[in-house]
């Protein structure tokens, strides 16, 4: 079995956007993400510090906008639209989830797609679908650079997605499936779900359920793929995997902490520099 260490997979993407980042800057191109963040939720100001801080030491301009829960919905459509014309900013992030009065879909429609770093906007989400280039959401966007840096075929693969979220199962699934893979969505109202990831190459687990797969549910020799972060009530951080009863029967799987997490970010600067070379090519 190999344990797939996303740490290191994350450190190298971030040293490519650090050089990508530099070439930019030097042709007066300095690659810029708006980060909002509208409430004092504990752990969505937790992640887009993580996010900021991954900006500056990667060479990117970070442009944060903290706003209060009371923010209204038409004066974060007002700073969307502000963001989408400014040249500075190539990628504006909208923290989810948002207060209870914004209507989240009418948010995640006004940002401008090509700069759209997310990836959630309808039409990145239909050029994705349809095999076009496109921003993709940053987590299965680092699944699918994991699996390539460990040399893992996709072609041809049985592959089961847990899951079908718009942030992770569904891109996923779409992903896999431009990578030639056989594809299953899998969710809470599936039959024979044990049955079914038991005939998987690739499994990718995105549920939110601590511990939920088990070693019945893995083929042996299976890529064990685990997106799941839950919090224990003792305060240790888990998986949607068994991870200690199934990793024996695994070829290669993620660790949680340490396998899919760190990429998330990672894709998110990669994301934005795409979007800052697009703005360079726009400018010649
Ligand atoms: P989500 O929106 O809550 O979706 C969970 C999915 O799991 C749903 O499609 C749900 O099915 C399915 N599900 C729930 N119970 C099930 C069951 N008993 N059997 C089969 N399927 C079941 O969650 P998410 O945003 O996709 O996130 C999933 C997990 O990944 C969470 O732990 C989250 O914290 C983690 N996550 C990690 C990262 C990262 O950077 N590593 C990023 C995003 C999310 P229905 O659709 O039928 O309800």
């Amino acid at each position: 079995m190999t344990l797939i260490d996303g740490k290191a997979i994350s450190a190298k993407v971030k040293e490519e956007v650090k050089i990508a980042a530099a070439g930019l800057s030097a042709k007066g191109v300095t690659p810029g993400l708006a980060v909002i963040l509208v409430g004092e939720d504990k752990a969505s100001a937790t992640y887009v510090a993580s996010k900021e801080k991954a900006c500056v030491a990667c060479g990117i301009n970070s442009y944060p906008y903290h706003l209060s829960a009371q923010t209204a919905e038409t004066a974060l459509l007002e700073l969307i639209d502000e963001l989408n014309a400014d040249e500075n900013v190539d990628g504006i992030l909208v923290q989810l989830p948002l207060p209870k009065h914004i209507d989240t879909n009418k948010i995640l429609e006004k940002i401008d797609p090509s700069k759209d770093v997310d990836g959630f906007h309808a039409v990145n989400v239909g050029r994705l679908v349809s095999g076009l280039e496109a921003f993709v959401p940053c987590t299965p966007l680092g699944i699918m650079r994991l699996l390539a840096e460990y040399g893992i075929a996709t072609n041809g693969a049985n592959a089961v997605v847990i899951g079908r979220s718009n942030i992770v199962g569904k891109p996923m699934a779409n992903l896999l499936l431009n990578a030639n893979s056989t594809v299953t969505i899998t969710h809470s109202r599936t039959k024979n779900l044990a049955e079914i990831c038991s005939q998987a190459d690739i499994l990718v687990a995105a549920i939110g359920k601590p511990n939920f797969v088990t070693p019945d549910m893995v083929k042996d020799g299976a890529v064990v793929i685990d997106v799941g972060i839950n919090r224990l009530e003792n305060g240790k951080l888990t998986g949607d995997v068994d991870f200690d009863a199934v990793a024996p029967k695994c070829s290669f799987i993620t660790p949680v902490p340490g396998g899919v997490g760190p990429m998330t970010i990672a894709m998110l600067l990669q994301n934005t520099i795409t979007s800052a070379r697009n703005r360079l090519k726009r400018s010649k």
